[in-house]
């Protein structure tokens, strides 16, 4: 699993470890030195976010060379404002000088394009641009950068000099942003409560896993917590009678259960409830209870899967999952058969509150999650 950091409300994951930018700059330091070695040249870096990659450069260095900063910003937050501001400490005398201009990340390149406009009316002998990162499918200079570290895909990241408003340039590695939602905007809607939805083998619990990586969720199945019970308990025995039937464990004690998961996390951005509510009864107690803590539920993600399909998925997962209700051919068909009569009906509860979403779950797992993140955002923005 990445690392993953936090900054402003957006969450971030490791994207280019540390050891590969080390080697990188290593190699284009060998370059650069082997293209100025012997004409002294000037190193310009561009504030703030350079100092790091141009300190990595100078300490492969054995030409004699100098170093200078300067200073300007086109960025506010994450998303470039075109804007350039003033340039601040550029040297008056780059006169028969080679200089290099060092950027951490080109984007549009305006930035650079600035720079090099006022580099050239010093009169210079040469100029090069040195970048660490360039995002080739933005870049609209009419000229490549003479030296590239690594070319980045049109996403916002941070680590090694580069930040978010000022925060992230300490990290070593670089992180690309995996939120598209600021976390700030959905806790100002309260914590999101995600029922998703679905007869067995319709792809809940992978699609879970997915969806509470992406924005952060806690993933609560009651059956995996009946699962996990010790199964020397009274209450695992008795939640094993049932599931192993293929029948659905009494509201009463899934309700109790539910309810003792949610409070082992008061401070989650939200949960994804999987295989709960599974009758119109749990429905109605799930609404009492988010109502007690100020939430209610945010929105049902129904997950659409024809029975055969479901069949042919449920035998398939036999062989891994080991669960004895995936195995039996009668198990399944009496799980289907209770799904239809006891629980496809709560998804009528939630029609009602205008709070249903019908999501086709066929498809590959990736075509199913860009479904339901689509849904999703439409519930969080
Ligand atoms: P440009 O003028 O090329 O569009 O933008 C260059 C400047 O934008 C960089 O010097 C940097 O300050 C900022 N920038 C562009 N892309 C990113 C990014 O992905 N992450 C961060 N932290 N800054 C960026």
């Amino acid at each position: 699993m990445a690392k993953k950091v936090s900054y402003q409300n957006f969450r971030f994951e490791e994207y280019i470890p540390e050891q590969k930018i080390l080697d990188v700059v290593k190699n284009i330091a060998t370059q650069i030195e082997k293209d100025l070695s012997g004409q002294k040249p000037l190193f310009i870096g561009v504030l703030n976010g350079s100092f790091r990659f141009l300190n990595d450069l100078f300490s492969h260095f054995t030409m004699d060379c100098e170093v200078e900063f300067i200073k300007l910003k086109s960025y506010e937050s994450t998303e470039s404002t075109g804007k350039i501001t003033e340039l601040i400490g550029l040297r008056d005398s780059l006169k028969d000088r080679v200089v290099v201009v060092v950027e951490d990340i080109i984007d549009t390149g305006l930035t650079m394009a600035n720079v090099i406009n006022d580099v050239l009316a010093m009169n210079p002998k040469e100029v090069k641009v040195a970048t660490m990162f360039l995002k080739p499918e933005i870049y609209k200079g009419a000229l490549m950068p003479d030296y590239v570290g690594m070319e980045v895909p049109p996403e916002f990241i941070i680590g090694y000099g580069l930040d978010i408003d000022g925060l992230g340039r300490n990290l070593n590695s670089v992180y690309k942003k995996i939120d598209s939602v600021p976390l700030e905007l959905s806790k100002k809607k309260g914590m999101l409560n995600i029922v998703l939805f679905g007869p067995p083998g319709c792809g809940k619990g992978t699609q879970s896993a997915i969806l509470k990586d992406k924005y952060d969720l806690v993933h609560i199945s009651t059956g995996d917590v009946f699962r996990g019970l010790d199964p020397d308990s009274e209450l695992a025995k008795l939640a094993k009678s049932y599931a192993d039937k293929g029948n659905l464990v009494p509201d009463d004690i899934t309700i109790k259960i539910l309810q003792s998961e949610v409070k082992k996390y008061p401070n989650a951005r939200g949960v994804i409830y999987d295989g709960f509510p599974r009758t119109s009864a749990q429905a109605e107690a799930l609404d009492v209870f988010l109502k007690s803590k100020g939430g209610a539920v945010s929105c049902m993600l129904e997950l659409e899967v024809e029975e055969n399909e479901l069949r042919t998925r449920l035998k398939g997962r036999a062989m891994g999952s080991g669960r004895p209700d995936d195995a039996d051919p009668a198990v399944i068909q009496n799980r289907i058969d209770v799904y239809n009569t006891q629980t496809a009906p709560v998804a009528g509860f939630y029609k009602t509150q205008g709070k249903h979403k019908s999501i086709n779950g066929i498809g590959s797992v990736e075509d199913v999650s860009e479904r339901l993140f689509h849904n999703l955002e439409e519930v969080i923005a």
